[in-house]
């Protein structure tokens, strides 16, 4: 699901909504449908030193020798 950051035009307030296909994010506090949408504040970090190495996919990845350069 994705979930975008905005500001509200009208009262300025800042809501975190669900907004899936086409459906129009309203302002939770006064339902205006004039919302900027912010940067998210949630952006993935790479290179973790928690998760698991991914590479392309492949059976053969490079990412056994140290690195994918398909990823
Ligand atoms: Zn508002």
């Amino acid at each position: 699901m994705p979930l975008f950051a905005f500001e509200c035009v009208d009262c300025h307030d800042h809501a975190e909504l669900l907004v899936s296909g086409s459906a129009t994010a309203l302002c939770p506090s006064c339902g205006s449908s004039s919302l900027e949408k912010q940067p998210s504040a949630f952006a993935p970090v790479s290179g973790g030193a928690m998760s698991e190495p991914v590479g392309c996919g492949a059976s053969s990845c490079c990412m056994a020798q140290g690195g994918c350069a398909q990823n």
